[in-house]
């Protein structure tokens, strides 16, 4: 299908995607005297980023590291990412910048090796829309797009955002375009439950330390308290080396009391289906850190 010329298209900036970073980038262009659209293509903004913890780190002195974490309050209490989700679009509103909601970009525009504008999709067909002085994609992830997914980091692993939106478009259209991309196999990853029929995935926190986590054949691999929550992806993403196969993925968690009880946790792989219960026993061992530990893997430590 052809695209139409947008009828009042005479945009400095068009942005694809109204998550946190189209905001703020929506914000900073026109408060630097830009005419802005944003293009959408849910029904509302906010994408993870109004999910999120809403915990983030402000560049004070840009010479220097980076500065303290901050959450926006309301009515002195965060909300997490709602909060923060809530200043931005009221800044975006009050600023008058011009959103389009149901309207998912597409493709690039390019003019001699530049990129001109944007193909979106509304409600009557695609237009296209011009930018005079550039196109910010913040289009977000691709943590609903399997075979990115595949061909980044190696396995499909479950998201936390929410279903649908991130699903790479913004990027494959910046390959598109000729851009080159880096460090695509950098998942910041917590560990979580994939629930059947759902197609997000559940976050999981353990607030104690009396739990354990273990693999396909029951061995234990982590020692998990120790692993900062960002990191599990380097935990799970593991090919087995004799096998080939991400013997991680799923790992079982399993968590009672009586874990700690000698003679309890066979009993409790068997609950999880595991049948490589000698794995399991052979690999919960105490250890010097206090709990207990993996006989042959090193502890990785995090950053908390
Ligand atoms: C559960 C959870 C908790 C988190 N907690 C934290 C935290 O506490 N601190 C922290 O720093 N980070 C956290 N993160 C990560 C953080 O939320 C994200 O890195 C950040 O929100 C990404 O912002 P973004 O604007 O790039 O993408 P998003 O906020 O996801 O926005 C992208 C938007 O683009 C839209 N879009 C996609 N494709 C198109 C298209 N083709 N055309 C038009 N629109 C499109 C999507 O619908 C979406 O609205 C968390 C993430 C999750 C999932």
């Amino acid at each position: 299908m052809t695209a139409r010329r947008d009828g009042h298209a005479a945009y400095d900036v068009v942005i694809a995607g109204y998550g946190g970073a189209g905001a703020a980038a929506a914000i900073a262009a026109h408060d630097a005297g830009a005419r802005v659209l944003l293009l959408e293509k849910s029904p509302a903004g906010g994408g993870s980023t109004a999910e999120s913890g809403g915990s983030f780190a402000a560049v004070l002195d840009r010479d220097g590291a980076i500065g303290e974490r901050y959450r926006v309050r309301e009515d002195g209490v965060s909300h997490g990412g709602t909060s923060l989700w809530n200043l931005l679009r009221e800044n975006v509103e009050c600023r008058g910048i011009e959103v389009r909601l149901e309207v998912p970009v597409t493709r690039l525009l390019t003019d001699r090796g530049r990129v001109s504008g944007v193909v979106a999709h509304g409600a009557d067909g695609p237009v296209e829309v011009a930018a005079r002085n550039g196109v910010v994609l913040t289009t977000g992830g691709f943590g609903y797009s399997a075979d990115l997914l595949r061909e980044w980091v190696g396995a499909e692993i479950p998201a936390f955002g929410p279903p649908g939106r991130n699903d790479g478009s913004g990027l494959r259209m910046a390959l598109e375009a000729g851009a080159a991309l880096w460090h695509m196999n950098a998942v910041a990853c917590g560990f979580g439950y994939r629930v059947p029929g759902l197609d997000a995935a559940w976050m999981c926190i353990m607030r104690s330390f009396g739990f354990l986590m273990v693999d396909a054949t029951g061995s234990r691999f982590l020692d998990e308290p120790a692993v900062e929550h960002h990191a599990a992806g380097h935990a799970l993403i593991v090919r087995d080396f004799a096998t080939g196969e991400f013997g991680r993925l799923p790992s079982y968690l399993i968590f009672d009391e009586a874990t700690r009880r000698a003679g309890r946790r066979r009993r409790l792989s068997q609950a999880a289906g595991l049948d490589q219960r000698a794995g399991l026993v052979a690999t919960v061992q105490p250890c010097p850190f206090g709990t207990t530990s993996t006989s042959s893997a090193r502890p990785v430590r995090g950053s908390r």
